[in-house]
């Protein structure tokens, strides 16, 4: 595991080595595997919130990218949203990646992201030109999401294309994105040489092309998050 430079700033990221995990659990990577089948394959609700726009508490909502019509909205935490930058650009030319914790929301007819915090992954023997999360991987994220961030949802991965753009690839589209393909699902791609991010969702089983995010800072993120967290009791 090496040091982030960016990691002492971010309180809500979690960092997560790629090292085996050590457990008393007999059978640690099947058993994530299947909480983790069990969990993506539901698709969930939007909860009714005020859209962070027009909400006390969020301060400084700005947007990195165009934002797409007529779809989901991603409101990211600038938290992870300088921990995503500031990693891509520190490991690129290899790929860095995690998965994305938030909220599944609906105001009126808007549904939209709220995304706090992340757990990001170790990928140090990444290739250039693909991720692959490893099995303890999946289960330090089981772990973490369930004692600390209970009632958030596993919104989908993001990882890093440096120099190749924000579009996912034909194997993004076959692993990672296939295993995200609910309403409440995106996936994240940041491109470290263009600084330009952007995500996808899936629409009635066609991937939507990357549309830029709402990046917003909150006054008490803490306190957000148990919100969103008290939002939807499991
Ligand atoms: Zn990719």
């Amino acid at each position: 595991m090496r040091p982030l430079k960016g990691e002492d700033n971010c309180r809500l990221v979690r960092f997560v080595s790629r090292a085996p995990v050590q457990s008393r659990d007999p059978e640690p990577k099947q058993s994530g595997g299947k909480r983790l089948h069990m969990e993506l394959s539901v698709s969930r609700h939007p909860i009714p919130y005020h859209l962070p726009i027009d909400s006390d508490g969020f301060k400084h909502i700005v947007t990195d990218g165009s934002i797409a019509t007529k779809q989901l909205l991603v409101f990211l935490s600038h938290d992870v949203y300088d921990f995503i930058r500031n990693q891509s650009r520190e490991y690129s030319p290899q790929e860095i990646g995690g998965v994305l914790l938030g909220q599944y929301c609906i105001d009126n007819d808007t549904r939209f992201l709220i995304v706090p915090t992340a757990v990001a992954c170790d990928l140090g023997s990444a290739t250039p030109v693909s991720i692959q999360f490893p099995p303890e991987f999946w289960q330090r994220v089981e772990e973490v999401h369930t004692s600390e961030f209970p009632g958030l949802l596993r919104i989908g991965p993001y990882h890093s294309h440096p120099g190749y753009g924000i579009h996912p690839s034909g194997t993004d589209r076959t692993t990672i994105l296939n295993a995200f393909s609910k309403p409440h699902h995106i996936s994240l791609i940041y491109d470290p040489h263009s600084d330009q991010i952007g995500f996808t969702c899936w629409d009635d089983g066609v991937l939507k092309t990357p549309s830029g995010c709402f990046i917003y800072e909150h006054k008490q993120p803490e306190d957000l998050v148990r919100q969103l967290m008290d939002a939807r009791p499991e």
